[in-house]
């Protein structure tokens, strides 16, 4: 069987383990690959490597840099298939779904490449007279991204094109459930002409995870994954001096207004709550419905969407299906658990996507759309993040309750509503609490121009990834102030015994 191994100082780093993570095709249940969890000395090895590569790269002029992310760009489209039919193997998702994902992080790349214009500082003449200042935005040096498993491309490059463009080196953790694609973009960065030891990937869990968090040659973390997880990663760097950027969980609701194109609204919803089998972060996962007449309109609609949802593997000789598999044997048992728990609690079960079979893929992790109706915030359901395909609808009687259910989650990550009225949409986009905000957009992922980043228990640390607060993340600023004394043009050869004073 395969192994994953690391990609360390240009090149594959085989590890002496002896334990290893298990991938599997989550479409056929087959174990397809096994991991190394690497041991603590070699991610001190790919940490050295990327210390040692990084004077150079430094020194590096910005525009050559952005040529090996022009370079970068080029191969990631060429090889698109590959790679999007390695994320459907690993992941699950369908493969148009994989090849989206690719390109959201290909926007990355793109913006990284305009990083001698974004990487220019500021100036100013005159800040006393004769005297004048400009800052440089200089890269930090080591720099790590702790990935999880439902982006296996896309997140990993919200944050090493934009790190290395900035002239910083760069060890990348993969998720231990869908490795290899941080091994396939360490090689594409290398044939893109990324100098050995800029780009390296360690396989492991925790062991290899504290490594960078304690190192102090690392200089800064960014992390994506679930809440309790980024709340340990932003502490520990913290505490270890280190710059640090923590994504976190999600609830996301939205707002379904008694005013809103009903068909347009549940096309929507239907997309972004099951869409990936719901384990995106950015995935609808509550609507709020203002009015029963709102919510009895919009389950018949759902309801008859649901029924005729496709689920099957992500990778079909026909036509594509709509939900793949979820991650793992043990990530479907825990959503089923949630189903039978808000049965329990009470929620009505519109539609039971429990014990889910798909024709000849018996083994496969699939569960299936999920719908619940008369769903109440004590319910576990609500509160917690499932990270699969289940919907909770919760019905308001107006729009202050729906707002304030929304803005008392714990979680403010990404918040939709649904509405013909500019000023209802106007004044949910300013009063909610949460990071992204879409109107009549059920999915609201800022462009990589902009930065993406939750409120709330959704993120640790004051800086989201990509767009102008991923440059300003991966860089420190240094303000220099010069004054030169009176030149040769102006040469008395005179003595002057004043005092010099500014302005
Ligand atoms: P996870 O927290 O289990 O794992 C994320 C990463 O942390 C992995 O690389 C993993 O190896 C590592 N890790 C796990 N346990 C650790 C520990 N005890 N110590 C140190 N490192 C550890 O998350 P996941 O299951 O891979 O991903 C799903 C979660 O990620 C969901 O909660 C989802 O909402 C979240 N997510 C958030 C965003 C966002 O932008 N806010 C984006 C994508 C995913």
């Amino acid at each position: 069987m395969e192994t994953v191994h690391n990609f360390i100082n240009g090149q594959i780093a085989e590890s002496s383990t002896e334990r290893f993570g298990a991938v599997f095709n989550p479409a056929t249940g087959e174990q397809t690959r096994k991991v190394v969890l690497s041991k603590a000395e070699e991610v001190e090895a790919a940490v050295a490597a990327a210390h040692a590569a990084f004077p150079a790269w430094k020194k590096t002029p910005p525009l050559r840099r952005a040529r090996v992310m022009f370079k970068f760009k080029a191969l990631l489209e060429a090889n698109q298939d590959k790679l999007a039919r390695l994320i459907s193997n690993e992941h699950g998702k369908v493969y148009s779904d994989a090849v989206g994902e690719l390109t959201r992080g290909l926007e990355v790349v793109e913006f990284a490449c305009g990083i001698p214009h974004l990487q220019k500082g500021e100036s100013s003449a005159n800040v006393g007279s004769g005297v004048d200042s400009h800052s440089i935005m200089q890269p930090l040096g080591v720099c790590a991204g702790i990935t999880p498993f439902n982006f296996p491309a896309m997140v990993p490059m919200w944050m090493f094109p934009i790190a290395l463009a900035t002239g910083n080196s760069f060890v990348l953790k993969p998720s231990e459930k869908d490795p290899s694609l941080g091994l396939m973009l360490a090689e594409l960065l290398k044939e893109a002409g990324l100098p050995d030891g800029v780009f390296n990937v360690v396989n492991g869990d925790k062991e290899a995870v504290d490594v960078l968090l304690t190192d102090p040659r690392v200089q800064a973390v960014s992390f994506v994954g679930s809440t309790p997880i980024a709340e340990y990663i932003y502490s520990t760097a913290s505490a270890h001096g280190k710059r640090c950027q923590a994504l976190g969980g999600a609830k996301n609701h939205c707002i379904l207004m008694p005013d809103a194109d009903l068909e347009m609204a549940s096309g929507a919803i239907m997309g972004a709550g099951f869409g990936a089998a719901g384990e995106r972060c950015m995935a609808l996962s509550v609507v709020v419905a203002v009015g029963d007449e709102t919510a009895d309109k919009l389950l018949a609609s759902l309801s008859e969407s649901i029924n005729k949802m496709r689920v099957g593997p992500g990778i079909v000789d026909g036509p594509e299906n709509d939900m793949g598999p979820v991650i793992s044997a043990q990530h479907r048992d825990k959503i089923v658990g949630y189903i039978d728990a808000g049965v329990e609690q009470g929620a009505k079960l519109v539609v039971d996507g429990r014990g889910c079979q798909v024709e000849g893929h018996d083994n496969g992790y699939f569960v299936g759309p999920t719908l619940f109706d008369d769903v109440t915030p004590d319910m576990t359901i609500y509160q917690d993040e499932i990270f699969g395909p289940v919907l909770s609808l919760v019905r308001v009687p107006d729009y202050q309750t729906a707002l304030e259910l929304i803005n008392r989650h714990e979680y403010g990550n990404g918040s939709a509503i649904f509405t013909r009225d500019g000023e209802t949409a106007r004044q949910f986009s300013e009063d909610v609490l949460a990071g992204m905000v879409g109107v009549n957009v059920p999915i609201p992922v800022p462009m990589a121009f902009h930065s993406f980043g939750g409120w709330k228990r959704s993120i640790f640390g004051p800086l989201n990834v990509h767009g102008n607060d991923g440059v300003r993340f991966y860089t420190r600023m240094k303000t220099v102030t010069t004054r030169w004394p009176a030149s040769v043009r102006l040469e008395t050869h005179d003595s002057h015994f004043t005092m010099p004073t500014m302005g």
